[in-house]
């Protein structure tokens, strides 16, 4: 048998072995064979990344580039990725399970993550403020905080990258990122693109390897100024804590459990298709995965009949295939888990209507069908508990106030879906829902222009847009004295 391929780490633009010499491999999990290895990173890997990314961050090179100049690298970056793009998402769809179409148009927006950021990067500054003393002239800089840790999952690996990265390198910074061990192929195909776009070396670096051995010394590197993170509320938290012991800013998006909330003035059709978009694209793997889906008592049978009748006719099977629609989970871990949840569902009281089950496909790999829960009340675990897989529960309500009191029922407030056509209720729902992100109409949209927050358990900080520019700088405030006159009285505070 061929060995399978190697991939090392890639640290101050050079491929680098691991300091133990270990590697582990990763699963394709279409067909549940391993199909590459990665360098399995450790403590030492981690401390020559952040040292390459130190030594950048202070380099000429980097350090005195015109923001202008950073802007225009970022572009270089993604006119690459789009002239990599079918690569790259075949990669992904290899490495994760997800659909190849869904891969190709996710790539094909990739790069202007890229051009916004690039667009914002020379404009990034600082204010003069007005003093009170016309003497003292008090100006601010907003400047770079050095090395940023960045550690990300695996359900979006290349996408989630991005968000972290164009920011973070527009306004000056030098990155670690340390993808998941699930995942680690289309960021390291993506690495030598990083030279090629102009950044000096050094400035993005990947470390390799399992959470405990390679994220939390990244997270821990006493050289690392912030870190950024996308994953489980479990791991965000343990995260949180490193970060607060070290008195550095953290950034955090992380779970949900997402309601879909249909009116009955809804165009139902749409709706049908907003659930199915909001929990079955991407087998459900997907942070926003619209997870409670709860529908007013008017029009309770007719959106369940739509959802499970297109729910049971979703094609199931290889994700390079034009016509498949559902692909595998991405670990087998996650099959697991989704096979205990629906069965936690059914012995809470569940009733499984459609799916609940792993279907033929004639493939070895992770793949689990869509399932859809009535009879479920939103304390039950399977209405609380992130799955992170193709389940949907589908819950009734009376009235808008019940709508919102199970909607906001959930340690989670990462999104929320409404379908209305009454304008009134648009506005009120958006107002008093938990949530960062509120589809009205709509599920699942996004673009680099709008922010991107968790609430509650979902996250802290701020992704996407011009504010998240503020997570990867500090301010710094310059008083410069015009005076020229002997100095006054040194016990009299000067404002
Ligand atoms: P995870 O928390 O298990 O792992 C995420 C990353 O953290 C991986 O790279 C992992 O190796 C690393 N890690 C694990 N333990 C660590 C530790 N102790 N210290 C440092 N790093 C550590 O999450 P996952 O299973 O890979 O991803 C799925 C989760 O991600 C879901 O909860 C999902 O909702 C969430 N997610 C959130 C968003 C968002 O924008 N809010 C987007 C995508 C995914």
């Amino acid at each position: 048998m061929n060995p399978l391929p190697r991939h090392d780490h890639y640290i101050a633009g050079e491929w680098t072995a691991p300091a133990d010499g270990g590697y582990f491999a990763s699963v394709n999990p279409a067909t549940a064979e391993p199909w590459y290895e990665a360098a399995s990173g450790t403590a030492a890997d981690v401390d020559r990344a952040v040292t390459a990314a130190r030594t950048a961050f202070e380099d000429p090179r980097w350090r005195d580039l015109s923001q202008t100049r950073r802007g225009r690298l970022l572009r270089n970056l993604g006119d690459l990725i789009g002239e990599h793009a079918e690569r790259l998402a075949r990669t992904e769809t290899l490495d994760n399970g997800k659909l190849l179409r869904e891969m190709r148009a996710q790539l094909a927006g990739l790069p202007e993550y890229f051009f916004y950021y690039a667009g914002l990067a020379d404009k990034i500054q600082g204010d003069v403020i007005p003093g009170a003393s016309r003497e003292l002239l008090n100006y601010t800089l907003r400047e770079p905080v050095g090395v940023v840790g960045a550690i990300t999952p695996w359900n979006s690996p290349l996408l989630l990258t991005a968000t972290k990265l164009a920011p973070a390198l527009a306004a000056g910074n030098t990155v670690v990122v340390k993808p998941s061990e699930h995942t680690s192929a289309s960021l390291l195909a993506l690495a030598p693109l990083f030279e090629e776009a102009g950044f000096p070396p050094g400035v993005v670096n990947v470390v390799t390897g399992y959470g405990p051995d390679a994220g939390a010394p990244l997270a821990e590197h006493a050289g690392v100024a912030k870190v950024t993170f996308t994953g489980s509320s479990g791991t965000g938290r343990r995260i949180a804590r490193v970060c607060a012991d070290r008195l550095i800013g953290c950034t955090l998006e992380l779970g949900g459990k997402s309601p879909n909330i249909i009116f009955p003035d809804a165009d139902l059709g749409s709706a049908a298709m907003g659930v199915i978009a909001g929990i079955f694209a991407a087998a459900g793997q997907t942070c926003v995965a619209g997870s409670r889906v709860l529908v007013h008592r008017e029009v309770y049978d007719e959106v369940l009949e739509r959802v499970t009748a297109r729910a049971a006719t979703i094609r199931i099977g290889d994700p390079l295939a034009e016509t498949t629609e559902l692909g595998p989970l991405a670990i087998a871990e996650q099959l697991a888990k989704v096979e205990s949840y629906v069965e936690l569902g059914q012995a809470e009281g569940g009733k499984v209507v459609c799916g609940g089950r792993r279907p033929e496909t004639g493939l070895a790999g992770y793949f689990y069908s869509p399932t859809v829960f009535t009879g479920t009340d939103n304390g039950m675990r399977i209405c609380q508990e992130e799955i992170f897989g193709p389940v949907a529960t589908v819950m009734p309500f009376g009235s808008e106030e019940e709508a919102l009191a199970i909607a906001n029922d959930s340690a989670y407030g990462l999104a929320a879906g409404v379908w209305t056509r009454d304008v009134n209720r648009v506005h009120r729902m958006a107002a008093r829902l938990e949530a960062g992100t509120v589809w009205v109409n709509t599920y699942r949209s996004m673009s680099p222009m709008s922010p991107r927050a968790g609430f509650k358990t979902s996250g802290m900080g701020t992704e996407h847009g011009t504010e998240v520019i503020r997570e990867y700088t500090r301010l710094k405030s310059v008083w410069i004295n015009t005076n020229e006159e002997p100095a006054g009285d040194p016990f009299i505070l000067r404002s």
